[in-house]
């Protein structure tokens, strides 16, 4: 049995700009689990806003006792294991998890949407995300992803009608808004929901910082469109409360710690009559084809990171004009690139 692992550097074809920061490069850690002859992938894109690194992820991971990954199959006692060591480490506790997964997929020799007793077909489109950017670039970006039937929109900064504007010069098609936080006030974020109801919007995420959930209970009595809480999800624990002011929620495997932590999610959620969004970082197809195997559970997928990015180091679940195609390849159907 052995772990390896090592950074990564992944490549984004465009700067991709959010309410509260901009990049060209995204690090993340590959993991490469060993055991009986099958080797296993995991991811993990760690994350600023959630208290993450490459370097914190590194120590993490270096720190584990190799012992109790022993029995990938024993997914619960790996996950308390991976919590008790403690520490803001959602994604590199994540990038073990999907390794695990992908391992035992492998050992049964069967796709991870089967064990989860999904149905593939049921796997919803993907949205493609456009950054923040001038309303020339968004107008490009736009006719560049002619091919996608449903974008997903950054806002959060003064341009918002700008951006929108621009997107709505470029195509009609349905738009799903991210504000990442952006909004700081309820007033302002009341008045943009109205404005970009009008504009065919389906839903909106994130309008306002995580912890103003009261302002969001105030907000989602005066909008139309459902509203996602990203950001204000941590965990399973976070669900209860934020059914009192979302509509839905966004869980994303490498915020959320991983795909057993991300099921049991699914079904809370369902519990507490939210809808479900699917969502990703930046990330390679390890992480993105680990989260499309859950996809078939969600009402919405926005799994786009490893098709934003140039050098993608895998292959895995491939994303046909916004339909994710999950393989019969057993664990994640993941593979090196040639
Ligand atoms: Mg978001």
């Amino acid at each position: 049995m052995r772990l390896n692992f090592h950074r990564f550097d992944l490549r984004l074809r465009h700067t991709f700009t959010i309410s509260r920061s901009s990049r060209d490069v995204v690090p993340v850690v590959l993991v490469e689990f060993e055991k009986d002859g099958i080797t296993a992938y995991g991811e993990a894109s760690p994350n600023a806003r959630y208290g993450e690194t490459p370097e914190s992820v590194a120590e993490f991971l270096s720190e584990l006792d190799l012992d109790k990954l022993s029995d990938p199959f024993r997914l619960e006692s790996i996950n308390d294991y991976l919590d008790s060591l403690g520490g803001h480490n959602a994604s590199a506790r994540a990038a073990i998890d999907i390794a695990m997964h992908d391992w035992i997929g492998r050992k049964l020799a069967i796709p991870l949407y089967r064990f989860f007793g999904a149905d593939r077909d049921r796997a919803p489109l993907s949205t493609f995300t456009i950054g923040i950017d001038t309303p020339e670039v968004v107008t490009r970006k736009v006719r560049e992803a002619a091919n996608y039937p449903v974008l997903k929109i950054k806002v959060g900064l003064a341009n918002d009608e700008e951006i929108i504007k621009a997107v709505r010069d470029a195509t009609d098609k349905p738009l799903r808004v991210d504000a990442n936080e952006g909004w700081k006030s309820r007033d302002e974020a009341l008045d943009r929901i109205l404005w970009l109801e009008k504009q065919n919007v389906e839903l909106i995420e994130q309008p306002m910082p995580a912890s103003m959930i009261d302002d969001v209970r105030w907000l989602r009595e005066r909008v139309h469109i459902p509203i996602v809480a990203d950001e204000a999800v941590g965990s399973l624990f976070d669900i209860a409360e934020l059914s009192t002011a979302y509509d839905g929620i966004n869980i994303k495997i490498q915020k959320n710690g991983g795909l057993l932590k991300a099921r049991k999610m699914v079904y809370t959620a369902r519990a507490h009559g939210m809808k479900i969004m699917l969502g990703c970082m930046i990330e390679s197809s390890v992480g993105i084809t680990a989260a499309a195997q859950l996809s078939p559970l969600v009402d919405w997928a926005d799994l786009d990171g490893n098709v934003l990015i140039s050098n993608d180091p895998f292959t895995g679940a491939r994303n046909e004009d916004g339909k994710l195609i999950l393989s019969d390849s057993p664990g994640l159907g993941v593979a090196p690139a040639a």
